[in-house]
């Protein structure tokens, strides 16, 4: 938004010219309604756990600083995730923070930063950010790599990182293996692959990080159940994670976000039976949708489900459904393979339920 006379005066115009043409990431108010528009997990913690995790948070020492090198933490991740041995971690708050830090390394005069379309909003935005020029390479109408255009693009642009959500957000699915493996042999730079669906997915490049030295693959808390927290991490060869560790903030993670995730890794079990449950509902849903004929879901590796919508358009049923109380995501953009779809977070079998009714109400 170009400024006005009064905002110049402030000394606003000041402010980088690519920052100024950018709009704030906005979250759609969603009060009273079902939501169902942001991938979180649905169900809260039995009271007992929640009674035992407050007991721990008593004594974090809030007069001090936190662990900088968030190293108990650490350890645990390693456990139960199973890190490979021979990598580092990278602890951020979110995976957006690792995103930034990522591209504030690697952005420099020159560095490009490249990732398929549609995919993640903030491999774009914080490339915006940091300055850098950005160039998506539009996938396929199935939502597969466009193996040949990607190819083309990084050796056309030599980006310096390549960004690859496996699986893929916002479409769900997971990209062939040949095509990933192929785009890590051709990148110059590095390769981040984004595994933030990983529990309700059925593959993981997790084991494939020791066998490349541009490899480094970024998971998060927040699709687990724990959104609130803020706890991300990147797991990479130490070349790398040494060098990102210069521009992370010290106290990036805070005491109370490292105590709890101690807790709640320790209580894996709880949330791997909440992400089955979860993959159970998505098999259910997607089962209902395509039942309905006025309606194409997309099969899926995530806790969502995109799908289009043939006859009705796109905007319109979010809307329908925004008056039934339901809040979904709609991401119709003409002329890409995106046209006329929108994308469901996956509830509770009542949330679900009741979104499935509604979504045939508004058909009818
Ligand atoms: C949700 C999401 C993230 C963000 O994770 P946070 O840890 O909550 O910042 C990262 N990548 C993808 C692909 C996502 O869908």
């Amino acid at each position: 938004m170009p400024l006005n006379k009064k905002q110049e005066n402030t000394g606003v115009h000041r402010i980088r010219p690519e920052i100024q043409t950018l709009r704030a990431y906005t979250v759609q108010a969603s009060d009273g309604l079902i939501k169902l528009d942001a991938m979180e997990n649905p169900y809260s913690w039995p009271k007992h756990m929640r009674d035992e995790w407050l007991d721990q948070l008593r004594d974090v020492p809030l007069n001090r600083y936190p662990d900088a090198s968030g190293s108990e933490l650490k350890q645990h991740l390693r456990q139960t995730m199973n890190i490979p041995q021979q990598t580092e971690i990278l602890l951020g708050n979110g995976s957006d923070e690792l995103i930034q830090i990522v591209q504030l390394c690697l952005s420099g005069p020159g560095g490009a930063m490249l990732a398929p379309a549609p995919s993640f909003v903030m491999y774009e935005m914080t490339a915006r950010f940091v300055g850098a020029r950005y160039f998506s390479v539009p996938l396929c109408s199935d939502f597969s790599l466009d193996l040949d255009a990607m190819c083309n693009a990084i050796r056309k642009h030599n980006p310096s990182v390549v960004f690859l959500a496996y699986p893929n957000n916002p479409t769900g699915n997971l990209f062939d293996r040949a095509a990933v493996d192929e785009i890590i042999r051709v990148t110059n730079g590095l390769v981040v692959l984004d595994e933030a669906y990983y529990i309700f997915a059925h593959d993981s490049y997790y084991d494939q990080i020791e066998r490349h030295d541009n490899l480094v693959v970024m998971r998060t808390l927040s699709k687990l159940g724990l959104a609130g927290l803020r706890l991300g991490f990147l797991v990479g060869p130490a070349p790398w994670v040494g060098q990102f560790e210069k521009v992370r903030m010290p106290y990036n993670v805070g005491a109370l976000t490292q105590r709890t995730a101690v807790f709640a890794l320790q209580k894996m079990d709880v949330f791997k039976r909440q992400a089955e449950f979860i993959v159970a509902e998505r098999e259910r849903v997607y089962a209902e949708l395509r039942a309905m004929p006025e309606l194409t879901p997309f099969t899926s590796q995530t806790n969502f489900i995109l799908f289009r919508s043939a006859q009705m358009p796109a905007a319109v049923l979010f809307q329908k459904l925004v008056e039934r109380g339901i809040l979904i995501k709609n991401f119709h953009h003409a002329g890409t393979v995106l046209h006329q779809c929108l994308r469901v977070s996956i509830g509770t079998q009542d949330e679900n339920d009741k979104f499935l009714q509604a979504v045939d109400e508004c058909l009818r």
